[in-house]
């Protein structure tokens, strides 16, 4: 009886030390998930929007006036998005960090090699290396097309 209580005891006094170690943890994991998420997020919309621009351009959906002023547009709300992401990286609105605009050519490079062998995710836009038979951002399957030789 005694032995039982003085367990009770030990298991309350446990809970009541870990139980805000635990929470106190999470919180803030989810406070950097948020924090990240929010620049990081806006960014890859305006990248996927780049990339269907582009896919719908190569369909013959959108003619070359139409594709260029949308992409003008598209490009500088990445860019915006960018400068956010690495003004969240750089610690604070104060420090202003301009991404290059090449950084911004180096992606939509990067989504236009991903969209023409495949590798770009249809699903969250994430840019898989080659050969890579599911999205390792999101386990979409990733419909590879073209030579299957490279
Ligand atoms: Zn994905």
């Amino acid at each position: 009886m005694l032995f039982a209580a003085g367990i009770l005891v030990i298991l309350a006094v446990a809970v009541l030390v870990l139980e805000p170690i635990v929470r106190g943890s999470r919180a803030s994991l989810e406070r950097t998930n948020d924090e990240m998420s929010e620049a990081e997020a806006t960014r890859r919309v305006r990248l996927l929007a780049l990339r269907d621009a582009e896919y719908d351009y190569q369909m013959g959906k959108l003619d070359e006036a139409d594709y260029r002023s949308l992409r003008a547009e598209l490009a500088a709300e990445a860019l915006a998005a960018m400068e956010a992401v690495e003004a969240e990286k750089g610690g604070g609105p104060n420090s202003r960090v301009s991404p290059a605009p090449d950084a911004l050519e180096a992606e939509i490079a990067a989504a236009r090699a991903g969209l023409r062998d495949g590798t770009t995710c249809g699903a969250c836009g994430h840019g898989n290396p080659a050969g890579s038979r599911f999205c390792a951002s999101c386990g979409q399957a990733l419909h590879l097309s073209g030579s299957t030789s490279a």
